[in-house]
This record gives structure tokens, C-alpha cells and sequence, in this order.
């Protein structure tokens, strides 16, 4: 597996077991020797899992909008691209990644997981694609979409798409070991 794209909070959450989390995802990616690619924030979640991984000694590779770069961006990571827009960046991130993983986050993390879920479902890519479901966070997003699969929105195989763990030392391995389904979402 390449470098690892991790889309997160730029906020901290309410509780200190997501700072916590964020952090051993960062030393899980290091102690594989992976490099991370994320949105080049120094805040919340994305500055604590890039912190993770530069204390590691890997690469950590950044990508952030011209637009709020002065405002946030990480003054100390391996490079940092900036960008003319978010859509650029998110190609960006994709393009340089060999996974992606979704840690807690609000709408900016839910906007990057599901597109490049999306992009998966059309086999645009076939980049495994992770969850890192820290207490519980995404319990109600996962309870929806297996509605939106009863209500006939989403194909059973779709779901499998996403790859769901609380453990981030499990995860990595699990998309490590990813083989991507055959069939094509136009196939049935
Ligand atoms: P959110 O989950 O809404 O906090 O958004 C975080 C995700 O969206 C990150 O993975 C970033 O790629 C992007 N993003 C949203 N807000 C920011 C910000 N203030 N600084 C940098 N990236 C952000």
C-alpha cells in the first residue's frame, strides 16, 4: 500500500478519546512506514494525526486551499501543496494516496468519505476505503445506511465498499489485505 489519505475534524471533539484516537492512527501509519496525505491543517484532529506521523519519521504530505492556507496550515510538514480550490485539493489527495481512512469529523470529513465512496461505486478506483469508528461515533451514519439499503438507495455491495474497525492497527491491515469486489455497480 502507498501513502495513506486521512480525511478528519478540524475540530478537537468534545472528548479526548477522538485527540487520542487521531494520534494512534498517525503512529500506526508510521510504524508501517506509510506516508500520510490529508488536508494540511494544523487543527483538531488533522494537526494531531500529522504530528503522529512527522514524530514517527515519515513523510507527511499536505494539501490545503489558497483561500484559508494563511490561516491554518501546518507550518512544519515534509510538503505542503497549496491549491487553487477544494476540489482540487480533494482530487489532490485522492491522486497521492493508496487508501483513504475517515476518522471522526463533521461535514468536510462526511463530504471527502462519501465521494470517494461514490467514486468506488462507479469503479472510478478500487483504493480501499476505511472507517475508524471511535466510540461509537459514526454508529448512526452506519445504522442509516444500512436504511438506506432497506429503502433500496444503496446496493448491498456498496456497503461493503467500507471498511469499518475501532481498532487503527486493525484497520491499516485490513485495508493492507483489501481485494476489491468484481462485480460493476451497472453489472445488476
Ligand atoms: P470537518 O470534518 O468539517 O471539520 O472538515 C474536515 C475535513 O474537511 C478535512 O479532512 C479537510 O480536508 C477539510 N477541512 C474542513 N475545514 C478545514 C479547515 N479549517 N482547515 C483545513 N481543512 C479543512
Amino acid at each position: 500500500m502507498q501513502d495513506v489519505c486521512v480525511f478528519c475534524g478540524s475540530s478537537e471533539g468534545q472528548d479526548p478519546v477522538y485527540m487520542q484516537a487521531a494520534k494512534a492512527l498517525g503512529e500506526a501509519i508510521s510504524e508501517r512506514s506509510l506516508g500520510l496525505v490529508y488536508g494540511g491543517a494544523q487543527v483538531g484532529l488533522m494537526g494531531q494525526v500529522a504530528d503522529a506521523v512527522l514524530a514517527g519519521g515519515e513523510k507527511v504530505v499536505g494539501i490545503i486551499p489558497q483561500s484559508f492556507a494563511h490561516k491554518v496550515s501546518h507550518a512544519g510538514l515534509t510538503q505542503l501543496h497549496v491549491v487553487d480550490s477544494m476540489h482540487t485539493r480533494k482530487a489532490m489527495m485522492f491522486e497521492l494516496a493508496g487508501a483513504c481512512i475517515a476518522l471522526p469529523g463533521g461535514f468536510g470529513t462526511l463530504e471527502e468519505l462519501t465521494e470517494v465512496l461514490t467514486w468506488a461505486q462507479l469503479e472510478f478506483h478500487q483504493k480501499p476505503i476505511g472507517l475508524l469508528n471511535i466510540n461509537g461515533y459514526y454508529d448512526a451514519l452506519l445504522a442509516f445506511f444500512d436504511y438506506a439499503v432497506l429503502a433500496g438507495f444503496i446496493k448491498p455491495k456498496h456497503l461493503q465498499l467500507l471498511i469499518v474497525d475501532d481498532d487503527p492497527t486493525k484497520l491499516l491491515q485490513r485495508l493492507q489485505e483489501y481485494k476489491p469486489p468484481a462485480q460493476s455497480k451497472w453489472s445488476d
